[in-house]
């Protein structure tokens, strides 16, 4: 089995060719090299609610999320690797199998389809302690890791991150990393997140109150580029995600930083960072996801 490993972690340059300014820097965080499925954001959302999980005596993990969740097949490693069973309660119906649905039940995560209905609850304390009861007392994690351990463990990204960047790009989902890196990051570096979905914008509200006070951090969500919505995606991003592969040997997701990428590429052309700016692009993983679309990337 493969060892989650945060020493991996490096920083890598991208070609001024596809930078296309040669007064800004661009350089990507790779925190998908930690491990091939416990990567990314995930791993570090997942770390303390792991470590409270086991402190407190909990002997299995239960968690939410779609049939392409990248926190499901994370989750489903992550247990692996410690040895918790766990449990994964799915959006969707029995019998889609996607790859994602095929690694989670390869690593040992029993899943548990429910309708959507049902899902829409899963955040409801009566579900939650009837999830409770029927699985016998699990940890249980929100969907996308979305709690304080997650924010409290998203904090430790920015620990991967040296002085002197002006901008540092990251992906929103829920927004937990997004929070996280805010609460961390020295005044002064503007935190730019990019939210894959329509409408993703109004999660500012949402995340407003999980900012700790007494700092104030510059940070703005975007939705410009969501390519149709949460998980579609177009011959055109397609083709962005091998151009951007050929050119900075780097692999993006086709859910997450492959629509951050393009957005931050289309910013640099109209002239959205000043001149002089470094900077940083979190990779936040979640290359299991792109089995789906295998057939037509280039790696
Ligand atoms: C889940 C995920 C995100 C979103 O993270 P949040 O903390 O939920 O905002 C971003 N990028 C990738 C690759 C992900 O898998």
């Amino acid at each position: 089995m493969d060892i989650i490993d945060e020493s991996r972690v490096v920083i890598q340059s991208l070609s001024p060719t596809w930078v296309g300014r040669e007064d800004i820097e661009v350089a990507m965080l790779r925190l998908d090299l930690i491990h091939p499925v416990v990567q990314g954001n995930k791993w570090y959302k997942l770390r303390y609610n792991i470590d409270k999980a086991l402190e407190e005596g909990y002997t299995r993990l239960l968690t939410f999320g779609g049939v392409y969740s990248n926190h499901l097949s994370a989750t489903a490693g992550a247990a692996q690797a410690y040895g918790l069973p766990c449990i994964g309660i799915v959006r969707g119906d029995e019998g889609t199998i996607t790859p994602t649905m095929r690694q989670c039940h390869d690593m040992g995560m029993e899943l548990y389809f429910i309708s959507r209905q049902d899902y829409k609850r899963k955040n409801d304390p009566d579900f939650l302690a009837g999830l409770a009861e029927q699985f016998d007392q699990p940890y249980m994690i929100p969907e996308g890791g979305a709690n304080e351990a997650g924010r409290l463990g998203a904090e430790r990204i920015e620990w991967e991150i040296p002085e002197g960047y002006t901008h540092v790009c990251v992906s929103v989902g829920t927004g937990t990393t997004l929070v996280g890196l805010r609460n961390a990051l020295p005044l002064g570096v503007r935190l730019c997140g990019y939210a894959p979905m329509k409408q993703g914008a109004y999660l500012e509200h949402e995340l407003r109150p999980h900012m700790r006070q007494g700092k104030d951090v510059s940070w703005s969500i975007t939705d410009n580029w969501h390519f149709g919505g949460f998980g579609k995606s177009t011959d055109e991003l397609l083709s962005f995600m091998n151009e951007f592969y050929t050119i900075n040997h780097i692999p993006l997701d086709i859910i997450y930083t492959a629509k951050m990428m393009y957005g931050i590429q289309q910013q640099l052309r109209e002239g959205y960072f000043p001149a002089g700016s470094r900077i940083l692009c979190i990779h936040t993983g979640g290359l299991q996801g792109n089995a789906s679309a295998s057939e037509k990337l280039n790696f």
